[in-house]
Order: C-alpha cells, then structure tokens, then sequence
C-alpha cells in the first residue's frame, strides 16, 4: 500500500514538473494565468485510451474558456500497438501514460486513469464490461465528478454507436451517462462508505466526429442542425500561438501511437451534441453556469481584489502584483473549505513564485539511490524582485529543516542536505488496480517542500528531488531521480526452448546498483517452489550485466530467479523505460522465465530470412527453436541473396513501414516461384507502401478474433500444413494471448486456399486467417494470427503450427 502512494507521488509530480528545469513564464504568459484566476469553471473529458482525447477541444476548454479540465482515460493503452520500438503491455502502458502527461502538461489539462485494463481490441462494449468490473468503474467515475465537481463533461465517443468502433469507447461513453446521473443520486450505495458530497454537473455532450460518419467529406455534408459549434480556431496573443498550433503540439507527444501532427491557423469548427443536461442555446458550454468567484461562499470578497489585480498588471514589473496576489491568498484562505479554494490558492501560490521571480529547485547529482545510503540533495532559492523573501524552511524526503534566511533581490541560497531512503520510497511505476489507488490520484503527497515567506504569508511549495547534471553536448539535463532496490535479477530470455527435455544452458543477468560489494545466493525456483539450482556469489559494488550460465536440465514449466543476501530476497528484474521524449522510469518486474520442451529433430530447413517490419520477436523465438535467422536488408538485397533461404518471414507490418517493398516485392514473388515459401504476417490495410502484397489478389481487411480462445473450424484437415511435421488440431489453439488475429484478408484470388475458418461471438464465420497460395514451384501465405503475440509468450501450440508453415516443402 504504501508503495502505491509513492508511486501516486511520482506520478502526480511528473504530471506537473516533467522533469524539467523549473520554469519561469514571460510576463503575457502570466497575464494569461492571472485571466484565469477570474474563472471558477471546469471540464471533465472522458474517453477510453490515451491519444482518445481531442486535444483541440482540451485546448479550448483550458484556454478559451479558461476552464479548470481534466482527462479520464479509463485505460493506459497497453493493450495497443507500439510504434516506436517493440515493447508492449506494460511497458507500452507506461511510454503511453507518460506521452498523456506531457500532453497535458502542454495543453494545460489535467490527467486521471481508472484501474480498466486495456485487454486489447473489442468490437462491442459488452466485451468490454465482461472483463471490467463495471461496479468499480462507475465508482471511481461517480467518486471523481463528486470531488472534482466538473460544471460539464464532454464524451470522446457516442453511447448510441455500438459495433461502429472499439467497444472500450462506446463503454467509456455508456460508463459516462450512467455516472452523469448516479453522481447526484442519494440513494448510490457504492460509495457510501466515503464522504463525498452530491454532484449534478450542469450538461453532458458528445464531442462528435467526422470518424462516427465515415469520411470528412461525409461529415461536411451531414446534417449538423442538432450539434453545437464551437470556433477553436482561437487566437491567444498573449501566448502568441492559436488554438490549433497547441493542440497538435499536445497530439504530436502521442509518439508510439504515430500522432505527430502539423499546426493550422484560421477557423475551424468543432461540434458537440447534448446528451444530458440542461438545454444550450448558444455555443457556451458554460451557459447558466455562474463561474465569477460569485459561486462559492465569500467569493463576492475575492472578486473586487482579483479584478483589481488584473487592472493594474505591469507587463514590465510582474513582481508590483506580488503584493496583492498575497493579500488575495490570505483572503482565499478565510474561505471555506471547498475544491474551488484550494484549486485557486494553488493558483495564487504558483502566480506568486511567477511574479516575484522565485526559483525553486531541489536537486542531486545522483540519478539514483538504493535504501540506506546517503544522498546529497541541494536545495536552491533564488529571489529575482524587490520582495523580501524569508525561506522559512525546506522538507526533504518527510524531514523538515528549518532555515529562517531572509532574501534581498537577487539573493541566491543553496544548502545540501543529506538523506537517506527506504525499501518504502521505491519509485517504480505502477498501474492503479484498486479503489484506493485511484482515491490517491487526488491527494497530492508531500515529501519534499520549500517553505517561504512573502509578505508574512507562508506558502509552501511542493518539489519532486530531481536529477541534475550538465552534458557537454547537451547542456543543463534536469530527470528524474529514482530510489530502486539494490538488486536486479533477470533471465536474460523470457522463454528457452529446450530440446525434448535434454540439458539447457539458461543465463541469470544480476545487476548491482549499490556503492558495495553484496555476497549472497543466487537461487532458481521451480513453480513448486522448490530450490532447483543455487550458488554464492558477490556482487561488486555498482557492477551491472553481471551474467551467470547454467547448464542443466530443465522440465517444462516457469522458473523464477531470486538472490538472497542474509534478510533481503531480491525476486524483480528494474526494468527501464527509457525513451527521450518521455522521463525516464522504471517498474518491477518478476525475474521469471519459461522452459517449453520442444521435439528440434523434427526441423528439416534451416535457413531463414527475416524482413524486419514494425518490429517483432519471432526472430529470437525461431533463433532458439535452431533455425539460424539472417535479418534481410531491403536496401541492398539481389535475387541471388535469397536464394539461399529456405523460408523467408516478413515481420509485422513491414508493407506498412519499408519504402523498399514498393520495389522489392517483386523478389519475394519470383523467389516463390523459384521454390521458397514466403510467410507474410499481419499487415495494417492503410497506408501500404503497396497493395501488391502478394502475386496474386489479396485485399486485407479489418477483421479481427478478438476472442483469443476462439474455436477454429479447419477446412481440409487432411491438408500438409495441419499434419507435417506436427499434427494440428483444436488444442494448438487453446491459452493465447489477447487475441487470435487481426487485419485477417477480406477479399482474395482463388489461387489463395483459406485453412480454417472461426468467428467471434455472435459473428459470421470468416476465412482470411491464414492463406496458402502455390506459386510456381513454392508457396506465399498470408497469416494475420497474432504469432508475434504467441511465440514470444511460449505458446508451443502456435509455434507448431508456425514452423509447419515454415517446413512447407516446395518442388
Ligand atoms: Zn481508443
């Protein structure tokens, strides 16, 4: 538990401070959140997935109408598709978290998740509430609109459109209009045991797209007389930027999802549809709400000073506002308790540290730390105006210090403190799996903070401890900092393939993150729990890839690593997340490997192509099998070169990702023709770089099994690639992962034969799951099952009926 508020912690503090020198606004820039300061209204956008959110419309609502707004992607995207290297689920989950907060921290939302897993593609919300505890989402939904009291919500996607899109987004729309009502609903027993006060928000819409009609052209012609325009095609000049060019520098952080997007100018239409609510008549979503500070309690006597402060704003001299701005937080804070006091005191605080040009950073030169050692943290203030400024006091990692030292203009202090950190303040990443964890996305935890005065006003100023160092390429780097556990235990592969049971040389990497020698016992376990190896070994001080070989013989079944020093059991791989246009993080993952027995002597080719698409792990998964696998250089590669492969693969969506097919398809074909097999795995149908894909007609689809247990229906059983060198049946399509294939063929030349025919739930039989096409002397096969899901995960059932494609014997 206590892990989780660590982690609610990073993860609140990188939404806010990404890793990144503290800022300091030009004066426009504070003008335009001194604006804000007038405006008590808020926004809540609702959707399924990061990169959902229609960042214009975030935009506008943030900006235009200055509205306090908030995302709730139910889910992390994990379940997705990965663009920028080949890691999915968890890790994806985390590169797509981080890609949301920096999108907000650029279009100025604010950024929640719910515990919804992302379990991949659905076609209809009902398969998305059988896997979701729709109890524990409309809780947390319920639980956010009562804390956060949102004036309006605005649904990515249309409750009504069932089967017209992925079904997460018709349940996030569906979730949504159940909690617009329960939210003020006396007698919702869910959350009966929390405290939370009625919330009726004002109006519910749907943020329509051209997507639910079709094409943009269609859209354009559609009738819109029931939708509500809105003209985002605002100019802000303080910000000397409209609209539009924020919002795709927001939708462009979504980089594995490939959302990279130009800038536009000029006007341009966005359309919501009431859903629920009180009726509109004009294009303010806000109508009939009162958003002066009127609305709460006491507000009549914040509005004069707040209007005052903006009236006597000094573009030149920011720092004349201070005086004020600490009389209007003193004010804010005889007010009541409400979410509007402490949003705007916030607000004021931030405005204050802007004004009087504070710089507030806690620092290390360490980019991280293991329990029990010392840290040096630099503490640093810098007052930059004619205010008098007392630092009162700084909080490092829950200690408080305090330093009573008064700052004149232009005044810098510094200080180091040393601290030390617990197995508790480990900084890992972690999905939110519970109520409690998603109740803490609200409750911002204080570990480290710096107290000032201004003005007799105590304000304290909460701060992540952050890496800092200076690159000579790069200049001043500010990351985050991270506490990891001594040790990292990994198998340096997820799956090993032995052959039928014989000896198998299995390798443990350790890594040594602490400033000394560590001698202990590395052990294997057996899912009995039973110690299967063990040997005394040190670790020396800070020595990471340290790599130990075992031979032995290893049954079926999964195995886990673990490395016992006296007390301390180390049983978690720190796996890395380190991409460089998010921060870099990292999560514990299980030390645990699988061993699958597996008959080798059956292999009669062994030379393989690989042609590298999207990126996949098929190559390392056959490379254990015993083929001997060449990657394939598109670039450069003649006909005789392929000669002398016996099967040549082509990776996931290489049609969709290499120029070169454009031309090099042609080699493929003719090298079928000559006697190989070509095995072409899932391929996207928009944009190929041709929609020559194979020799003959073959036109791919959108159709997917998401249900991964699908039943197949195999149309000629007798058929070689069902019987030689394994025989393929029913079980060699039990227990897959997330689904049983996408993208599958939709219309095809009869020279294709289809193998087998399967459905989801309630749908019609489809065929283009797998297609053989003789072709001169060899064979060409489409397959859209999802292998590149299968292999890696050590499903023998798939990798049988893989390598029963690949020993496809050609004349
Ligand atoms: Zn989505």
């Amino acid at each position: 538990m206590k892990n989780n508020i660590i982690y609610i912690f990073c993860a609140l503090f990188m939404q806010n401070i990404i890793a990144q020198k503290p800022q300091t606004p030009t004066p426009s820039e504070i003008y335009f959140k001194i604006e804000k300061l007038n405006v008590l209204a808020s926004a809540m956008y609702i959707a399924a997935h990061p990169d959902d959110e229609n960042t214009r419309l975030i935009t506008y609502l943030t900006h235009h109408d200055k509205a306090y707004t908030n995302y709730l992607s139910l889910t992390r995207g994990n379940g997705g598709q990965n663009l920028i290297s080949n890691e999915l689920g968890t890790d994806l989950g985390i590169i797509r978290t981080n890609e949301l907060w920096n999108a907000r921290n650029i279009d100025g939302g604010k950024q929640f998740f719910s515990t919804a897993d992302d379990f991949g593609f659905s076609k209809h919300p009902k398969e998305a509430f059988e896997k979701w505890d729709k109890h524990l989402l409309l809780k947390q939904m319920v639980y956010m609109i009562r804390k956060e009291q949102p004036d309006v919500i605005v649904n990515r996607f249309d409750h009504r459109t069932e089967e017209t899109t992925h079904g997460h987004h018709t349940a996030s729309a569906q979730l949504s209009k159940l909690t617009f009502t329960l939210a003020n609903d006396k007698n919702y027993k869910d959350l009966s045991q929390e405290n939370t006060e009625m919330w009726q928000p004002k109006r519910l819409f749907f943020n329509v797209s051209w997507f639910f009609f079709g094409s943009k052209q269609a859209f354009d012609k559609a009738d819109k007389s029931k939708y509500i325009p809105l003209n985002i095609g605002v100019f802000y000049n303080q910000l000397g930027k409209n609209n539009q060019e924020i919002a795709s520098l927001s939708r462009s952080q979504h980089q594995s999802q490939g959302f990279g997007d130009i800038s536009s100018r000029g006007e341009e239409i966005d359309y919501v549809e009431l859903v629920d609510g009180d009726a509109i008549k004009g294009s303010n979503l806000f109508e009939g709400v009162d958003t002066s500070w009127n609305r709460i309690k006491g507000g009549n006597n914040i509005q004069p000073l707040v209007t005052q402060l903006i009236n006597e704003y000094d573009f030149k001299d920011p720092s004349k506002s201070t005086n004020l701005l600490t009389k209007i937080y003193v004010e804010i804070d005889k007010l009541p308790e409400t979410i509007w006091k402490t949003r705007k005191q916030n607000e004021v605080k931030e405005l204050i540290k802007n004004c009087a040009g504070l710089f507030l950073d806690i620092t290390t030169n360490e980019p991280y730390t293991t329990p029990n050692e010392n840290v040096d943290v630099k503490v640093e203030v810098a007052n930059r105006s004619n205010q008098n400024i007392v630092i009162k006091d700084v909080i490092i990692n829950n200690q408080k210090i305090i330093v009573g030292k008064s700052l004149a203009d232009q005044d810098v202090y510094y200080d180091y403190f040393q601290t030390k950190f617990t197995n508790q303040d480990y900084t890992n990443f972690k999905f939110i799996d519970n109520f409690n964890d998603f109740k803490n996305q609200f409750n911002l935890t204080k570990k480290n903070e710096i107290g000032i005065q201004v003005n007799d006003v105590y304000l304290s100023y909460t701060l992540p401890i952050q890496y800092h160092y200076k690159d000579v390429v790069k200049g001043e780097i500010y990351k985050p900092f991270h506490v990891v556990p001594a040790i990292s235990v990994r198998f340096n592969q997820s799956t090993y393939i032995t052959n039928n049971n014989q000896n198998q040389k299995i390798e443990v990497t350790t890594d040594n993150y602490s400033k000394e020698n560590i001698k202990g016992f590395l052990s294997i376990i057996n899912s009995k729990n039973e110690e299967v190896y063990q040997k005394e070994i040190t670790l020396n001080e800070s020595e990471k890839n340290n790599t130990i070989t075992i031979n032995k013989n290893f049954l079926n079944g999964t195995y886990q690593a673990h490395f016992k020093q006296n007390t301390n059991t180390y049983n978690n791989e720190i796996k890395w997340v380190d991409y460089s246009h998010i921060p870099l993080n990292y999560y514990l993952k299980d030390s645990e490997t699988k061993v699958v027995s597996f008959n080798k002597s059956v292999l009669k080719k062994s030379k393989i192509g690989y042609i590298v698409g999207a990126g996949d792990e098929i190559p390392q998964v056959l490379k254990d099998v015993g083929y001997n696998v060449d990657f394939i250089n598109l670039e450069t590669v003649k006909a005789e070169d392929l000669s002398k492969y016996e099967t040549i693969i082509v990776g996931i969506r290489a049609f969709n990702t290499e120029s070169s097919l454009k031309t090099k398809n042609k080699l493929l074909f003719d090298y079928v023709k000559n006697g190989g097999t070509v095995i072409v795995q899932y391929q996207t149908n928009v944009p190929l770089k041709t929609e020559e894909i194979a020799p003959y007609k073959i036109k791919i689809g959108r159709t997917r099994i998401t249900d991964e247990n699908a039943v197949v229906n195999f149309i000629n059983p007798n058929e070689t690639v069902l019987n030689k060198p394994f025989k393929i049946t029913q079980e060699n399509f039990k227990n897959w992962v997330q689904e049983q294939g996408l993208y599958y063929a939709d219309d095809f030349a009869g020279e294709f034969q289809p193998v087998f025919t399967s459905h989801d739930f309630d749908e019609k039989e489809t065929n283009g799951a797998l297609l053989i096409a003789k072709h001169g002397k060899g064979h060409y096969i489409y397959t859209g099952l999802s292998f590149f899901r299968q292999l890696p995960s050590g499903n023998t059932g798939a990798l049988e009926l893989f390598i029963n494609l690949i020993e496809l014997k050609n004349e």
